[in-house]
């Protein structure tokens, strides 16, 4: 596959090596139908649907053995958990339940009480859960990521604002600003701006140096992965018809705006070609947080999804990274 000369063209910083890294095992607690139009134009359907995963990952750290995890899919509570105005747009178009977080996380042995960090990617309803079962949890969030239904969780709560006008920040990978978690550059979280103004992925080291290997957890930094594709192609971000009304527009800071999946659309696609810079890389693996492809691949008999313990740490050896094409004939498209 030749890369892109526009997305050749990105600056690259090097990401620093260390011993130290992470197991990442992705977890499904809801599936989502996302309409293809709404995600990627030209799309070859006004009707096409994709059964989507809401992907949490649940990440363990060597050498110290602590837990984390980066996004919490979908409070399983969620029509008594959300206020009305939330639950009746999601009534629009509900989610299939698969089960808690939490009690999913007890399934594969592991103990809830003592995760010690939730990273947030951002601040819609699909992507911030039900924090409750990790009490000890740090809740790690970008500058607007508390501002829903995340803001009323974490009363109380010990949090980590990552505003990158406050924090010590470098720049890594193909990404203007990343913080490095724990100090050791076995986690960082990187600026991706765009869907929400304070949106997060995931720079994660799953194998240590020499010769490391990433993974960029990239939360919805776009929702169909032929975008993220290093390669030359025609696909980009979608706009679509007013939700609700002219007059009255589905607003609600735990939703994406009323017209488009993202709330500012030139820092979405400048972050969705970093993404693609990242993905040229032969030792980084970009997953998406809605990746139906990888989803229908971790969910069949390679059974990579918790409470299954293979995890993707793996991935180069085992050759997981698949090439992004469009492919819809593949995916579970209603
Ligand atoms: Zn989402």
């Amino acid at each position: 596959m030749s890369v892109d000369p526009e997305i050749a063209a990105i600056p690259f910083y090097p990401i620093p090596e260390g011993e130290s890294y992470c197991e990442v095992t992705p977890l499904v607690n809801a599936i989502l139908e996302i309409p293809e139009f709404n995600i990627i134009t030209p799309a070859t359907s006004k009707t096409a649907g994709y059964d989507a995963p809401t992907f949490s990952f649940f990440i363990k750290h060597h050498p110290s053995g602590k837990t984390l995890f980066f996004d919490l899919g979908i409070r399983a509570d969620w029509q008594t958990g959300f206020a009305d105005d939330l639950k009746g747009y999601i009534l629009a178009g509900p989610p299939v339940m698969l089960g808690d977080v939490g009690e999913i996380l007890k399934e594969g042995g592991e103990n809830p009480e003592e995760v010690s960090a939730v990273v947030i990617s951002h601040r819609h309803w699909d992507h911030t859960g039900n924090i409750s079962p990790f009490p000890k949890a740090e809740v790690v969030g970008g500058i607007d990521t508390f501002d829903a239904d995340l803001g009323r969780q974490t009363a109380g709560r010990q949090t980590l604002v990552v505003d990158w006008s406050k924090v010590k920040s470098s720049k890594v990978a193909s990404f203007g600003h990343g913080y490095d978690y724990f100090g050791d550059g076995s986690i960082w979280l990187v600026d991706s701006a765009g869907h929400t103004a304070g949106h997060l992925s995931a720079l994660i080291r799953t194998t240590p140096s020499p010769n490391a290997t990433y993974v960029l957890l990239s939360g919805d930094t776009c929702h169909h992965p032929v975008l993220i594709s290093p390669a030359t192609h025609h696909f980009r971000l979608a706009t679509f018809p007013v939700r609700g009304s002219e007059e009255n527009p589905r607003q609600h800071p735990a939703l994406p705006p009323p017209c488009c999946m993202h709330s500012d659309m030139s820092r979405a696609w400048d972050t969705v070609c970093r993404t693609r810079r990242v993905e040229a890389e032969d030792n980084i693996m970009v997953v998406l947080a809605h990746d139906y492809v990888y989803w229908r691949e971790w969910k069949g008999a390679e059974d990579r999804l918790w409470p299954s313990k293979k995890g993707i740490q793996g991935w180069k050896t085992e050759g997981l990274k698949l090439e992004r094409k469009y492919e819809p004939e593949k995916y579970d498209r209603q």
